[in-house]
């Protein structure tokens, strides 16, 4: 597997061609932003951390029968995937009233959300990501509406999925975004699943340990990201999983 020439960047990852067509690279990178890239920073082993909590995720998932554009890892911060042709949405689970969703509505924070809610919002900086529905996102064509029903279909088993996990660890998933693309007519999971994009509270203390302790200077953002990754990653019988994510393709 050889990393050709550079796809895409984002704020925190750049994707690369492979001599694979069917194969992409992400690197993770060690940038950090916040607040629509108007926070920004680099954090030493930041990309690692990430990349590895979602490789976990990715192979737990794949394992439970959601399908992920994830292979393998190459090295501590880059993962081979199924190239994507991605698609413009950003899918929010709920499970706990935080964030924007407290911002923009009256809910409380830390209100319960049973059933969980799902908030699609557009992918696009210039316009500031604006939340969707139902008829935009199909009056755009960004999806059908069988397609639809699948994503959201699959955003509440992953929930159910890492929920139950976190769980385990003592951890609460308050909410995550995650993000789908296609290959032919299949429906994958892409991109990342990670500190960087979760909202995870410790489950005794109440503490964030994920990017919020860097939207809000928290604490030391590194400290609890490497906490947090071996929490997650370092469970029961994980260090053979985690070993076997690293397998040479
Ligand atoms: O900011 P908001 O409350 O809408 O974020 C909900 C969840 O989605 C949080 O876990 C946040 O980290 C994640 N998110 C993300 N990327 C975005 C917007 C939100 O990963 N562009």
């Amino acid at each position: 597997m050889k990393q050709k020439s550079l796809l895409y960047t984002g704020k925190a990852k750049s994707v690369y061609h492979t001599d694979s067509k069917d194969k992409l690279v992400v690197e993770f990178r060690d940038d950090i932003t916040a607040f629509d890239g108007g926070k920004k920073d680099v954090l030493k082993n930041k990309g690692s951390y990430n990349a590895n909590v979602s490789a976990f995720f990715f192979a737990f998932l794949e394992e439970n029968g959601v399908k992920t554009h994830f292979f393998s890892m190459l090295d501590p911060h880059r993962m081979v995937v199924r190239k994507l042709e991605m698609i413009p949405l950003e899918v929010i689970v709920r499970n706990i009233a935080a964030g924007s969703i407290v911002r923009n509505f009256p809910f409380t924070e830390g209100a319960k959300l049973d059933p969980p809610l799902i908030v699609i919002d557009f992918k696009d900086d210039a316009r500031h990501d604006p939340m969707l529905n139902d008829d935009i996102i199909i009056a755009l064509n960004l999806v059908t509406p069988a397609e639809l029903k699948k994503i959201k279909k699959i955003a509440l088993e992953v929930n159910r999925l890492l929920s139950s996990l976190l769980s385990s660890q003592g951890i609460t998933l308050v909410d995550f975004k995650i993000e789908f693309g296609r290959q032919g007519k299949s429906i994958y999971l892409g991109d990342e699943i990670s500190m960087d994009s979760m909202r995870l509270w410790d489950k005794k203390t109440g503490a964030s340990l994920d990017k919020d302790v860097y939207r809000f200077e928290k604490g030391d953002v590194m400290a609890i990201y490497n906490e947090v990754a071996q929490r997650i990653t370092g469970q029961k019988n994980s260090e053979k999983k985690a070993k076997d994510l690293f397998k040479v393709l």
